[in-house]
């Protein structure tokens, strides 16, 4: 790999890294006055290790024919589900235009995928976001990508929300932001309390949604209304 590689900076030199091309090219377009240290990449070879060692503690063989290639599916998986691990959602909230708007601008409806921390299964549900510019706004486009640098990550769906709501607070300098997630969690919906129709929702206010009553029941109203 030449000292040169565009990759080098980001630690992504390894030729045996299977990443896609789609996060390669965003890790390229990353600010490097804005991109934290990141950590390493996701190492294959040690999840495909590890996934061995539990076929063989749960009493399977991870030989048998069916299993061969199991490793190295889940390591390829991991690699895709916990890619935003390596990522920085700044990087897509970078460019802002100048707008006079200053109503409230909501995303309803972004698909959420992600993993819960405490049992590596999915959480699939959506999520809701709005704010109310200061002055800037983003390309709509933007806001689901940050969804999903933050939602590809070991999660908790608190945290997720609250930080998708403080950090389109700070980079947008928003006068408010709003996020609300509904989510279905396997780790409830297959096992332990095994409750099917179960949805969690939480939600994270700031600043005008905070602070004045009315603006917050504007967007709840928006978000839940027409649903009976
Ligand atoms: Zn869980």
């Amino acid at each position: 790999m030449p000292a040169n590689s565009p990759l080098d900076h980001v630690g992504l030199g390894r030729p045996s890294l299977a990443v896609s091309p789609s996060v390669v090219d965003e890790l390229d377009d990353l600010d490097d006055d804005l991109a934290p240290p990141l950590r390493g990449p996701v190492d294959q070879d040690r999840i495909r290790a590890a996934v061995r060692e539990i076929l063989a503690a749960v009493g399977e063989d991870p030989d048998r024919e069916g299993l061969r290639d199991t490793p190295d599916r889940v390591a390829r998986m991991y690699a895709e589900v916990f890619q935003g691990l390596h990522q920085d959602p700044r990087s897509h909230l970078a460019k802002l235009f100048t707008q006079k708007y200053d109503e409230m601008v909501l995303i309803k409806d972004i698909r959420v995928v992600s993993f819960c921390e405490h049992h590596l299964l999915p959480v699939v549900g959506r999520a809701h976001v709005a704010y109310v510019p200061n002055g800037m706004v983003v390309g709509l486009s933007k806001i689901p990508r940050v969804v999903d640098v933050l939602a590809k990550r070991p999660q908790m769906q608190e945290r997720l929300t609250e930080e998708l709501a403080d950090l389109l607070m700070r980079e947008l300098d928003a006068k408010g932001v709003a996020v609300v997630i509904e989510a279905s969690h396997s780790c409830m919906t297959i096992r332990g309390v095994n409750k099917p129709d179960s949805t969690f929702v939480t939600s994270a206010m700031r600043g005008v949604f905070k602070d004045r009553p009315a603006t917050r029941s504007e967007v709840m109203s928006l978000i839940f209304g027409a649903r009976g």
